[in-house]
């Protein structure tokens, strides 16, 4: 089965307008997103739109931020201080990646717990990793949503993750870790990768190389997860031979439209969360 990641980030997205009117009605004001926007990086412009399109649809304002490339490390640090100290600023993304000239760690540092939409942070990634409550990075998330959606079981079942970023593999690993699954994360020092991932019941890959997972990889009636975004002759692919693959899966995400759609869904959720935390 194709798992529909457009239609499960559609109904995510349907059922927020519940919630930010609720949020309405209770404060006189919609949650509210700050993107801090650095340079004119022409792929990070489409992202940002994207995200104000979806924001907009889901009843949550956005605060749009722009800063030239040339900006100053201080400067940057500045504004995002200023978001940290507004009060109508519910969550605060900072799109990635800097220019080259910015630190990346100390600016990220700037964006306080609470309005950490994006889950970057190491009070968020620590309280992951001890399985409290905390914002979690949206594209792990929106995977996990994705299993529950097609009641896909993870207790007890073996997990695999190729890639170990720390903000897609790693969250990814904790996350099915804390949905009780036995996993194993994989990545380009891994010997017998193969031999790993025959073992998976859920196969996420997340390495950003395309057709790198081969059905000769993938046991029988396996969920294959493809986060990966590759083009390859100017077509969009991920990190899995898809057609190969499907014939061994029984669920798999494909690319477009699996795990994507789910990333901006799942920033909008968290954008909610963050919002009536700190109302209550
Ligand atoms: P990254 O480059 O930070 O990490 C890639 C990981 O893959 C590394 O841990 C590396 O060890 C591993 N890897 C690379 N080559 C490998 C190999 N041959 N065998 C095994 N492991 C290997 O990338 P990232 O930020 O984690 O993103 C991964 C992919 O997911 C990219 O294609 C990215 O575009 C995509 N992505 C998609 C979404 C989405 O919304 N769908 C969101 C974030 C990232």
């Amino acid at each position: 089965m194709i798992i529909d990641g457009r239609a499960v980030a559609a109904r995510i997205r349907a059922e927020l307008l519940s919630r930010t009117a609720r949020f309405f009605e209770n404060t006189g004001r919609y949650p509210t997103l700050a993107v801090v926007l650095i340079g004119d990086d022409p792929a990070s412009g489409i992202y940002v739109r994207n995200k104000f399109k979806a924001c907009a649809e889901a009843g949550i304002t956005c605060k749009d931020v722009r800063l030239p490339a040339s900006v100053s490390e201080e400067e940057t640090e500045n504004t995002v201080r200023g978001l940290a100290k507004d009060e109508e600023v519910d969550g605060i993304l900072v799109q990635l990646p800097l220019p080259a000239h910015l630190n990346q760690e100390r600016i990220l540092a700037e964006v306080p717990t609470e309005k950490d939409v994006d889950g970057f942070s190491a009070q968020n990634i620590g309280a992951l990793a001890l399985g409290k409550q905390g914002q979690v990075a949206c594209t792990p998330l929106g995977v996990m949503e994705l299993l529950k959606a097609y009641h896909i079981e993870t207790r007890g079942k073996r997990a695999v993750v190729v890639g170990r970023s720390n903000i897609v593999g790693k969250p990814m690993a904790l996350l099915l870790l804390n949905a009780d699954a036995t996993v194993t994360v994989c990545h380009s020092r891994t010997q017998n990768l193969k031999e790993e991932c025959l073992k998976a019941d859920i196969l996420v890959a997340a390495t950003g190389r395309a057709n790198l997972i081969t059905a000769d990889m993938v046991k029988e009636g396996a969920t294959v997860i493809d986060v990966g975004i590759n083009r390859v002759d100017g077509k969009l692919c991920g990190d899995v031979d898809f057609e190969n693959v499907q014939k061994k899966a029984a669920y798999i995400t494909p690319v477009p439209g699996g795990v994507g759609p789910m990333t901006v869904a799942m920033l909008l959720v968290n954008v909610c969360n963050a919002a009536e935390m700190r109302h209550k």
